[in-house]
């Protein structure tokens, strides 16, 4: 069983419920962020950018050390996912696109438990992205293998044991070269793009010596945990890129953009989008003066 925190009296809400029968998908996130809880996400995010909804974004929050935090029934209407809250609960485990084992656990635990309440099957969870019209990559993981876990009964294992490796490919490898860089490494080449060559392998090297881990170049547990750990060392990534009051219009549309999911857009921005953001973000400074 995982530990639970029951914070339902104790977060802001709104007086509006509905019916738990209007309940038909449970959908999956993930924070973007590679650390944080209830209390962090609502004070830089929910009660910043969404304060006309007086809620939180999701039902439940699952913790890196699998803790769940029950956030509100799920007769509350929550900010999951805009245009979609009505008919939908919502279960956020806290990673940017890799989760630990005891997070799968409770997730498991924790999904299986809603279903039953809610009287839904494997087929109703979804993920964020599924949703239509949506642009994100939340919830940073392969959805039709979270449900083939759920159709097998048997928790995933937390992605975090995967072990990258010259000549491996994808986005765990473009997620590996965005975190060293965070942490400082040097991809001046290649930057983040899902190829792991003799740049990233470098960088790893580079990193691992600096933390006295063995330099072998591999991506493994050991080098993941510990890149982890000096990225959050350097505070929430949220906090990071939390703007002033007055951009919240500019961040508003390039979140809905999808450009913001997480500490950094990890598919390229085009000249476009980029240009739209720097025009609202002008608009706004001049609007300022
Ligand atoms: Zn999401």
């Amino acid at each position: 069983m995982p530990q639970v925190e029951d914070l339902r009296s104790h977060v802001p809400k709104r007086d509006e419920t509905r019916k738990e029968s209007s309940i038909r998908k449970i959908i999956r996130h993930h924070s973007a962020t590679t650390s944080g809880d209830f209390w962090s996400f609502w004070h830089q995010t929910w009660s910043q950018f969404t304060p006309a909804w007086q809620t939180g974004g999701y039902h439940e929050i699952i913790l890196r050390d699998g803790t769940v935090q029950v956030c509100y029934a799920p007769s509350m209407v929550t900010n999951g996912v805009s245009g979609h809250n009505s008919y939908t609960y919502h279960i956020c485990l806290v990673g940017d696109g890799s989760f630990t084992d005891v997070q799968e656990k409770s997730w498991h635990e924790r999904v299986e438990r809603a279903m039953k309440n809610l009287q839904l099957s494997v087929s109703d969870v979804l993920g964020h992205r599924e949703l239509p019209g949506t642009s994100t990559l939340c919830p940073g993981i392969e959805m039709n293998e979270v449900r083939a876990a759920l159709w097998s009964g048997e928790p995933l294992t937390g992605s975090e044991s995967i072990i990258l490796n010259m000549g491996d490919a994808g986005q765990q490898v473009q997620q590996l070269q965005a975190d060293l860089m965070q942490a400082g490494e040097n991809l001046s080449i290649y930057g983040a793009d899902g190829q792991f060559g003799t740049e990233t392998q470098a960088a790893v090297e580079a990193f691992q010596r600096k933390h006295g881990l063995k330099e072998d170049g591999i991506a493994g547990p050991r080098t993941m945990e510990k890149l982890e750990e000096v990225l959050s060392e350097g505070g929430d990534t949220v906090d990071d890129h939390t703007p002033n009051p007055s951009h919240q219009s500019a961040w508003k549309w390039a979140e809905e953009q999808g450009l913001l999911n997480g500490k950094y857009p990890r598919e390229p921005v085009s000249r476009e989008q980029l240009a739209t953001v720097l025009h609202r973000y002008h608009q706004m400074i001049k609007g300022e003066s």
